[in-house]
């Protein structure tokens, strides 16, 4: 199953919880500022990211959601 990690710029206040948490330092703190005058958190290295939901719990503005993505079935086991 794939996952698909997003952060909602504009809940974001940019606190760095996340950021402090990931255990693989994929977040960092952006230097663009949101609608609301925030500094919001990205994901940089978003290949490094193993879904493990650490971020999203930290959250206190629950800015940050992990989905299951449907993918297609290729036919091999
Ligand atoms: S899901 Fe885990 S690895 Fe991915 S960004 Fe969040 S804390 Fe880091
Ligand atoms: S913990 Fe939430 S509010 Fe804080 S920087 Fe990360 S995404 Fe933004």
């Amino acid at each position: 199953m794939a996952y698909e990690h997003s952060i909602n710029n504009d809940r974001c206040k940019g606190c760095g919880l996340c950021v402090t948490v990931c255990p693989k330092n994929v977040l960092e703190i952006s230097n663009k500022v949101n609608a609301k005058g925030y500094f919001p958190a990205f994901q940089a290295r978003p290949e490094d990211c193993i879904f493990c939901a650490l971020c999203c719990t930290m959250c206190p503005d629950v800015a940050i959601t992990i989905c299951e993505i449907e993918t297609e079935a290729t036919g091999k086991t």
